[in-house]
């Protein structure tokens, strides 16, 4: 195809503004899916990501349109689109997929205005030098505000009320002539060198068990074939091509990619880890020497330990994340045991979303039963001997020789209604964020500019925002370095032994409460034993917080009378069902349910 006639564009939003129902009328108008083929979230093609109705991986899809109205009518082009994933966790693979772009539809869910992440997106979009195409979406619901949000999105980008685009993903409406002017206001991607070394921007890589990696590029200079030999100019490694083609969409080979085209390549490889996001690929036979900038390797923020309800489910439980991690190079795990726990994983990942969508698919797709401790951020630690340690385990904290604790800190942005602002202070004040600035986008809407530490970000803040602001305020938040604090780690004793699992890092300010609440949740999750348990929080050697579960004599039998032998027996069966559910942990049985509760909601 010649350059001049493609426009490769990406639409980005706040989640659920409607930018996959937005690409599935594009499907639908453009004719690519059979119309007896289609289905809501068309391009949504994992079950969870259905499910949950949110996008995890990019897509990329090549829509041929022909131009109804104005000026240009007639006019053929090729439309890539490719819809990226919407959540603060994925930001590395929205700025991937937006650098294999010339333009942006910034899609506006006109009943609810622009949110967190409709700036944080458009942040990117504006440093990937993308033109910006203003859209407000659902102007059929009865609640939609077109014409006060089309002021709003007007303010914030710098441009007339009228240039904002009207449609409706739902109905259909105004989708057409919103194509039309894609073809009009994009670039077409003519920056390229067809006759350079060929040089292409990995911006997407997934596992087919069928196909093994199939990796989605955007040819930048040169052009590839299909019977090429490529190479990644991130480690130098040479693959064979198999096959080369686009997606439209399903995939449908073809015998080149040349400038400015957009498609997929499937070397066998079986591993996403050799085809990465943001690396190069050039060709073997003649390769470029500089590789297209923006290669980045994904490091995890937060950490959490995963373990197997039923102990003799750990070599699925590895065999499970070695199969995942195929799919998803940000995965990271190594073995760790647990006093309390037992053998299991400490993984990495990039965010909460992509813990809870990680654990998620382990028990769905592999049929596992978990256990997931309180997640926790990493931590730089210094020692009195100046040995620096990394923690991304509580249980590893150096006891009593700290010299000095770095914690990473999140820039946070909140968007709400005036109404709220007292509200959402108090919130992220009391989580140790320091505010950084205030903007009115609108006569009734600020945004807010925290810093706060992330690990205060991870434990229940979205849920906390959402409830003090009535569900109206939005959040989007990036890691921005690290800062010394003041942490100490609490540990949680039985019978005065640790339980590793239940030990948590936190402010000093911070610790009394913790230690208190954990201890008296506990108290009341733990049944009652032959003996008298004692419960403490401690720093150190130093006791904050302390319970007692009182013994009791559990029998159960003495409570029936003598006679009704099938009632006795029900008993029995009832108590064996409670004791298979419970950990021992040194002498006392812990139910399974203790570590779930006490940590998640910690
Ligand atoms: P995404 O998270 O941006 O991909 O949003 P979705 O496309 O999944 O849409 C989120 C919700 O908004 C879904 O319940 C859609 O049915 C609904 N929705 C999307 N577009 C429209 C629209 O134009 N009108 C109406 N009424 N609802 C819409
Ligand atoms: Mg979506």
């Amino acid at each position: 195809t010649d350059p001049a006639a493609i426009r490769n564009f990406c639409i980005i939003a706040h989640i659920d503004h409607g930018k996959s129902t937005l690409a599935d009328r594009m499907l639908q108008i453009t004719e690519v899916v059979d119309p007896r083929q289609m289905r809501a979230q068309y391009l949504d093609r994992m079950d969870i990501e259905r499910e949950r109705g949110i996008t995890i991986k990019s897509q990329a899809v090549r829509l041929p349109w022909t131009v109804r109205d104005g000026d240009r009518t007639g006019e053929q082009v090729v439309l890539n689109m490719i819809d990226t994933p919407g959540h603060v966790d994925f930001t590395y693979e929205v700025s991937r997929s937006l650098a294999a772009c010339e333009g942006a539809i910034l899609l506006v869910d006109a009943a609810q205005g622009i949110e967190a992440q409709t700036l944080a997106n458009l942040y990117l979009a504006m440093e990937n030098n993308l033109t910006i195409i203003p859209v407000l979406n659902k102007i059929d619901l009865p609640a939609a505000q077109p014409e006060k949000y089309a002021e709003e999105l007007a303010h914030l980008i710098g441009c007339e009320p009228e240039d904002c685009l009207r449609v409706s993903g739902k109905t259909g409406d105004g989708v057409s002539h919103l194509l039309d002017e894609i073809v009009r206001q994009l670039p077409a991607p003519t920056g390229g060198d067809a006759k350079a070394p060929a040089r292409a921007m990995i911006f997407d890589s997934v596992y087919d068990v069928y196909r093994g990696v199939v990796t989605y590029i955007r040819v930048i200079d040169g052009r590839l074939d299909a019977r090429d030999r490529i190479k990644m100019m991130s480690t130098g490694a040479v693959h064979e091509l198999l096959e080369i083609g686009v997606i439209s969409p399903e995939p449908i080979k073809s015998p080149s990619l040349s400038v400015g085209e957009v498609g997929y390549l499937i070397t066998g490889v079986k591993d996403v880890r050799q085809s990465r996001v943001g690396d190069t690929v050039t060709l073997n036979s003649r390769p470029a020497t500089q590789a297209l900038g923006g290669y980045k390797d994904p490091k995890p923020m937060v950490y959490s330990g995963l373990y197997p309800l039923d102990g003799s489910d750990y070599p699925e439980l590895r065999e499970a994340l070695d199969k995942l991690k195929l799919n998803d190079a940000s995965l990271v795990y190594e073995p760790e045991t647990s006093a309390a726990l037992g053998f299991g994983f400490r993984c990495g990942f990039l965010g909460l979303l992509h813990l809870e969508i990680i654990q998620e698919r382990l028990e769905r797709e592999f049929g596992l039963d978990l256990i997931a401790t309180a997640p926790n951020v990493v931590y730089r630690v210094v020692t009195d001997d100046g040995k620096e340690i990394t923690v991304t385990n509580p249980s590893e904290y150096p006891h009593g020789k700290v010299a000095e604790v770095y914690e990473p800190v999140a820039r946070a942005t909140v968007l709400t209604p005036n109404d709220y602002v007292g509200a959402v202070m108090e919130l992220c004040q009391g989580r140790r964020g320091v505010l950084q600035g205030m903007d009115y986008l609108s006569a009734d809407r600020v945004e807010l500019r925290y810093t706060l530490p992330l690990g205060e970000i991870i434990f229940d803040f979205f849920d906390q925002l959402k409830s003090r602001t009535k569900g109206y305020a939005s959040l989007d938040y990036e890691p921005n370095g690290e800062q010394a604090s003041e942490l100490v780690k609490v540990d949680i004793l039985l019978q005065g032994e640790p339980v590793d699992a239940f030990s948590a890092i936190v402010h000093k300010d911070k610790a009394y409460a913790y230690g208190t609440t954990i201890a008296s949740k506990l108290q009341k999750l733990i049944p009652r034993q032959q003996f008298e348990v004692p419960i403490q929080a401690a720093i150190g050697s130093r006791v904050i917080a302390r319970e007692t579960i009182r013994a009791i004599r559990k029998d159960v039998l003495a409570k029936c009378y003598g006679g009704d032998i099938s009632r006795k027996r029900k008993l029995l069966e009832k108590q064996k069902e409670g004791k298979k559910r419970m950990k021992m942990v040194g002498r006392v049985e812990v139910p399974q349910e203790a570590f779930i509760a006490a940590l998640s909601t910690a």
